[in-house]
């Protein structure tokens, strides 16, 4: 019978484990770490995000500043605002939400920041070190989507791996981050001939197209773990999201499925806010290290 993975009990692991590493990083600066939130453009996805990191950020001892929401701003005036937001004093972290107005370069906006504030790794010189190997702060959504496959089936190395997505923000990362857990990774796309095709062959299915149900039965073979990212407006027209996978529709082959929203979407959270007490910490001069995951019975419940 398909697992269906709902990852907020490891949050909430998460976040206590954060925790006082947020307290060591106030205690030196007088001041919890501070995250700023920019959106840009009216959009249920980018307003349920901003809600549920704002809902989370206390648990881990973190403010969070929404800045206002423009949306008449255009490309000049957004990287404007953008460089402002990284310049404040007292912001640790930042993060610019997707998507933004239709027009707008999103590599020129995501440049403005510093990079030491760019706690959703999006900033060139961020993505740049992940493409290295070496990131600075960990890309959020990727590894989020590593962490519970790692949970699910420990030790990736080796692993046939499927990434259906190639965007800057989701599924490159994701790539990166498979190969450098040794993992064997085809990414699949819009373009791609028979994805099926390729699917079949994945031991782990990581879907981030952003097409609702676009995984169906067919797609899936016998035993596969899918990682489902996508969080789309349901098309039937009911309230709330759905994911890339057709959860029913593949419930007889699949040995786990994570959960949309409650799947990637916390542990993203967690990641980002993880990210925002680094900074906050590199900027104190105080040492930090990611909560050990391995530790917490939450994260060893995830084991198939
Ligand atoms: P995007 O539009 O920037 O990129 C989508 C990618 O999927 C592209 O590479 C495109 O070629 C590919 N694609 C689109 N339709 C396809 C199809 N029919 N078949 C094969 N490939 C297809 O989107 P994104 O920003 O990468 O986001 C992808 C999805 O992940 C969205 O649903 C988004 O809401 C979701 N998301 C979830 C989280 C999370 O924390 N769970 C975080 C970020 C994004």
């Amino acid at each position: 019978m398909m697992r269906i993975i709902d990852s907020r009990p490891l949050l909430d692991a998460f976040l206590g484990a954060l925790r006082p590493a947020a307290g060591r990083a106030a205690q030196v600066t007088g001041a919890p770490p501070v995250l700023a939130i920019v959106r840009a453009a009216e959009n249920a996805g980018s307003a349920a995000y901003a809600a549920r990191i704002r809902a989370t950020a206390a648990q881990a001892g973190i403010t969070c500043h929404e800045v206002p929401l423009d949306t008449r701003m255009d490309g000049t005036a957004l990287c404007a605002q953008v460089a402002a937001v990284s310049a404040t004093p007292g912001v640790n972290g930042m993060i610019v939400l997707l998507p933004l107005p239709a027009g707008t370069s999103v590599p020129q906006v995501m440049a403005q920041m510093d990079p030491d504030k760019d706690v959703d790794c999006q900033q060139p010189l961020n993505l740049g070190r992940v493409m290295a190997g070496t990131p600075l702060y960990l890309p959020c959504t990727a590894t989020a989507a590593v962490m519970l496959a790692q949970g699910m089936l420990g030790d990736l190395a080796g692993v046939n791996c499927a990434v259906i997505g190639a965007s800057a923000s989701v599924g490159r990362p994701l790539a990166l981050q498979l190969l450098d857990r040794g993992a064997t990774v085809e990414i699949v796309h819009i373009r791609t001939r028979d994805i099926a095709d390729h699917a079949r062959r994945a031991q782990v299915i990581f879907a981030a197209a952003g097409h609702a149900g676009l995984v169906d039965g067919a797609w899936v073979s016998p035993g596969a773990v899918l990682v489902d990212i996508g969080i789309n407006a349901d098309p039937t027209g009911r309230p709330g999201v759905v994911g890339d996978i057709n959860a029913a529709a593949v419930a007889q082959q699949a040995a786990a499925i994570t959960a949309v929203p409650d799947g990637v979407g916390p542990m993203t959270t967690g990641i980002l806010l993880a990210n925002t007490v680094h900074a906050a910490s590199r900027q104190a001069g105080v040492d930090f290290t990611y909560p050990d995951l391995t530790t917490l019975a939450a994260y060893q419940a995830l084991r198939l």
